[in-house]
């Protein structure tokens, strides 16, 4: 049976490792840290998410502990309307340790070693911290945005951070599915529903690199005058569950492949947050490596899935890029995207979203 080791435990080294196992590949996931953390709150699952995971056999088990989203809406501090649609597909959102779990329960028992940290990694053998040297047919690495296998530039600070949360509960009607983010200028909120009436939500707002996050009387004091739901999320919120964050990102990859080592995830395409993909396309990037290793050469399985996957990439890192300037880019760029999202045809942006929203057919694409 060939064998894989991948570098990384996260969304995408995780269903890297349920994916090469489907392929009938010997895989064991690396992980540094000796127990999986959830890094962040939550994820939006947008429809090509969950057409993935529905590939890797786990949908039922992520569904069963999510919310669904039926729509999104974009709108503004003052509640008018940017944009909103309805989602023609199921489309989740997950606590993030909810995913992780699913995702770690359908791995081959044993595959995963905790507390692992790699060293170095090359073509078809990696390092461990504690000496031991291990070889594979294939080396992955899915060890996030800061890569093991390096990258040609260092990520970009994108000029914007905030902080995040999962709320406590909270009493009476949900949002129906709604997805909401709210759009001020060079700061938004987004709120979404999770089960039990908990929310997450998050605060993100322009602002130079290494300040000084808010905390949630600033968060509170920052909402005042904003919709209802993102007041009634931060009120429920307790003050040590906010989870600051800065916004990196790199350019888009010219290469999935380096070193003879197969990048996943953050490794290979870092991109900012603004369409809610980064999880998204690792669980993409899996789909296409159970089809490339299923039906390729240990040789050809990274030309094979360069192949399926270099193009969108690119595109999302692009697109998600170009998605934040609506708050983040300079006011008349803010404004101009907002009147665009608001004036476009629906017959012209609904083929857009879809492109980025539905998982291509990887079957065929890994075909060389
Ligand atoms: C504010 C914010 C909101 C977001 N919202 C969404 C969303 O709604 N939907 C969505 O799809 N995406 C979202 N994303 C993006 C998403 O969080 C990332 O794209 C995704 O988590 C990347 O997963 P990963 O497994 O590639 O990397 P990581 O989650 O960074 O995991 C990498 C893992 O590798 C391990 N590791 C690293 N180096 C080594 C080593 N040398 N040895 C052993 N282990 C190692 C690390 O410990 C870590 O566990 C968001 C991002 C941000 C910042």
């Amino acid at each position: 049976m060939r064998n894989a080791i991948i570098v990384g435990g996260g969304v995408a080294g995780l269903s890297a490792g349920i994916a090469l196992s489907k392929a009938r590949w010997d895989v064991v996931v690396l992980e540094r840290a000796p127990r999986l953390e959830p890094i962040g709150a939550a994820l939006s699952l947008w429809p090509n998410a969950c057409a993935a995971l529905k590939s890797l056999g786990v949908f039922p088990a992520v569904e069963a502990g999510a919310s669904p989203i039926s729509s999104m809406l974009l709108g503004t501090r003052d509640g008018g309307r940017i944009l909103d649609r309805l989602i023609p597909e199921p489309a989740l959102l997950s606590a993030r340790s909810h995913l992780q779990h699913a995702l770690q329960d359908s791995l081959p028992p044993g595959a995963l070693r905790l507390g692992c940290e790699v060293l170095r990694a090359r073509s078809g053998c990696v390092e461990i911290a504690d000496g031991e040297t291990m070889t594979g047919d294939l080396v992955v690495d899915a060890g996030g945005i800061g890569a093991i296998s390096g990258a040609c530039e260092e990520p970009r600070y994108a000029g914007y951070g905030g902080v995040l949360a999962l709320s406590g509960p909270i009493e009476g009607s949900g949002f129906e599915g709604q997805a909401a983010e709210f759009w001020g200028w060079g700061e938004r909120f987004g709120v979404f529903e999770l089960p039990k009436g908990q929310r997450y939500w998050f605060y993100m707002r322009s602002q130079p690199a290494h300040s000084r996050m808010p905390n949630i009387d600033e968060c509170a004091w920052a909402a005042r005058g904003w919709p209802e739901q993102v007041c009634k999320a931060i009120a429920a919120t307790p003050a040590d569950a906010l989870i600051p964050f800065a916004v990196h990102a790199r350019k888009p990859p010219r290469s999935l492949l380096q070193n003879g080592i197969l990048k996943v995830g953050d490794a290979a395409h870092a991109m900012e947050p603004n369409l809610g993909q980064g999880a998204c396309q690792a669980l993409e990037d899996a789909v296409a490596l159970m089809h490339a290793a299923s039906r390729n050469s240990a040789a050809e399985i990274g030309q094979a899935y360069e192949k399926a996957r270099l193009d969108r990439v690119r595109m999302l890192v692009r697109e998600a890029a170009q998605a934040g300037l609506g708050v983040h880019g300079p006011r008349a760029i803010q404004l101009l995207v907002r009147t665009a999202l608001k004036v476009v045809p629906r017959a012209l942006s609904e083929p857009r979203i879809n492109k980025m929203q539905m998982l291509p057919e990887y079957r065929s694409r890994t075909e060389l």
